[in-house]
């Protein structure tokens, strides 16, 4: 087996934040998905993901001499809920390479047996469950929204015990890096100071070198933590997308989209749009987002106070206080502004004056209004306006059953658009690469993932060649655009695949 060239700064800098693990043995690996262009940026000759090993690496039964698998420790506020000890349960970082954009990437497996985190768990995965985060991290990563992507799935040819007996797969993904938030408390909560300020110092030099050796080094680093949540919430928020479970420990402190659990994309415009069959209070619904990565920031916060004062120095301690409330209060106003940016675009406005915010977001807000009353799908609504934008609304008016309040509407947006002078071909190319016509819809990647559970790849392969490409006018013709019926959606429900 030929060495990666990892290079594994956490586990060679943060002794004590993690425990040494061996991945499971998998009695018939077979390899089900493998990303070669995500390969090709990681500088991985392509052979790793095709040789003859490939299946026996990618399920955990031969690892290149270079790997270094730890579980990370961390912790999490769960629903609410503080749990102090939480960590890789069921996943093992092997180590990080430099890609070819000189970024430093995490390589880590996921679903290879049990760690000291374990818990009750049984460390492992199924094939649905991995599958089903191949879609949606290529999905989000073809829409540019920054998110952790699958290396490659391997089926390990074992069983795993769920609600069902299910095949069993290893995932290897690729992340910016694994912090989060959780890795933050699992060491605040311990009051172990000592160990959080190397993390922190460590956590900066990767992901805010600027930063690096400042003074005020931790009060930036929240402002930049929070700049990169307030525009990342914001997209998930302009392409209808619901994360499904923003624990604290599901917060990536990289900006990047992580743990795709029980999210789902909505269909018929509802802000009230919950798919998690544990999420019984909503607390993680489409609208609920914002307020809770405002929270999950806040309790981030408090994991930098003691970093950034000393405990008995008071008046240093009510500065620090003052200082982290600034860049939390100020965080649901950076949202917003990060929204209205991508909703101007997703309207067609791209010139930068006149520049009226609140007449923008009341365009904006008012449309959403009647796509809600009128329970129209999100994705194709903001897609067939482009076409409106260029003097054919009809697609858009059929489906809507008022037409005459949308007809108000439009009127309002095209006095709005004239006063920019773009001519409507123009607007409407724009649009259309600000509004896909292809989300990852719920009932094709149900139906992707229990065809591959049952030995079938060939859906799964043919939807995920549709969701690299989401910007497709033509795409807008076939089934993977079409909405499922509105039964079917009600009735949707996600689970965390553990
Ligand atoms: P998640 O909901 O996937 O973010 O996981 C929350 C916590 O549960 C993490 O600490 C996971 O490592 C752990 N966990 C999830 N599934 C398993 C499993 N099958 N075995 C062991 N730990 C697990
Ligand atoms: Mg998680």
């Amino acid at each position: 087996m030929q060495s990666f060239g990892f290079d594994n700064t956490y586990a060679r800098e943060l002794p004590g934040t993690y425990a040494p693990g061996k991945p499971a043995t998998a009695p018939a690996p077979r390899l089900l998905f493998a990303n070669l262009a995500l390969a090709e940026e990681l500088g991985l000759p392509a052979e790793v993901l095709q040789g003859p090993d490939a299946a026996a690496l990618f399920a955990g039964n031969l690892l290149p001499p270079d790997a270094e698998p730890i579980a990370q420790a961390y912790a999490g506020h769960q629903f609410g809920g503080f749990s102090p000890q939480l960590g890789d349960g069921r996943a093992l970082l092997l180590g990080e390479l430099i890609d070819r954009a000189g970024q430093r990437r995490d390589i880590a497996f996921k679903g290879s047996g049990r760690t000291p985190f374990s818990r009750g768990g049984d460390g492992k995965a199924a094939v649905g469950p991995m599958l089903r985060e191949v879609l949606m991290g290529e999905a989000m990563h073809a829409l540019g929204i920054r998110t952790t992507r699958a290396l490659a799935v391997a089926a390990t040819g074992e069983l795993v015990r769920r609600e069902t007996a299910l095949p069993g797969a290893v995932l290897t993904r690729v992340a910016a890096s694994h912090l989060r938030v959780g890795s933050f408390q699992f060491f605040a909560a311990r009051g172990e100071l000592d160990m959080l300020g190397r993390l922190a110092d460590y956590t900066i030099a990767r992901h805010d070198p600027d930063l690096i050796g400042a003074p005020d080094r931790q009060l930036g680093f929240l402002r930049a933590v929070a700049e990169r949540q307030a525009r990342l919430v914001a997209q998930w928020l302009n392409v209808g997308f619901i994360h499904g479970v923003m624990n604290t420990d599901n917060m990536a402190l990289s900006g990047e989209t992580i743990d795709y659990g029980p999210c789902a994309f909505m269909e018929a415009y509802d802000p009230a749009a919950v798919f998690s069959s544990i999420d019984h209070n909503g607390r993680y619904a489409y609208a609920n987002q914002p307020a809770i990565a405002h929270w999950n920031l806040a309790r981030f916060a408090e994991t930098l106070l003691p970093l950034m004062a000393d405990a008995d120095d008071e008046p240093a301690i009510e500065r620090a206080v003052a200082d982290a409330m600034e860049v939390i209060d100020a965080f649901p106003t950076a949202l917003d502004g990060a929204l209205l940016a991508g909703q101007r675009h997703k309207l067609g406005l791209f010139a930068a004056t006149p520049a009226d915010d609140a007449a923008d977001a009341a365009l904006a807000a008012d449309w959403l209004t009647l796509l809600h009353t009128q329970a129209v799908d999100f994705t194709l609504a903001w897609r067939l306006l482009a076409s409106a934008a260029e003097g054919q609304p009809e697609p858009l008016r059929d489906r809507f059953a008022d037409r005459a309040a949308l007809d108000a509407w439009l009127a309002r947006w095209q006095a709005r658009c004239a006063s920019d002078g773009m001519p409507g071909a123009e607007r409407a190319q724009r649009m259309r690469r600000a509004s896909p016509a292809i989300i990852p819809r719920n009932h094709l990647v149900e139906e992707a993932l229990a065809a591959a559970t049952a030995g079938d790849l060939a859906p799964f392969e043919a939807l995920l060649a549709v969701l690299r490409n989401p910007w497709d006018e033509a795409a807008l013709l076939t089934r993977y655009a079409a909405p499922a019926a509105t039964d079917v959606t009600a009735g949707y429900r996600t689970f965390c695949g553990t």
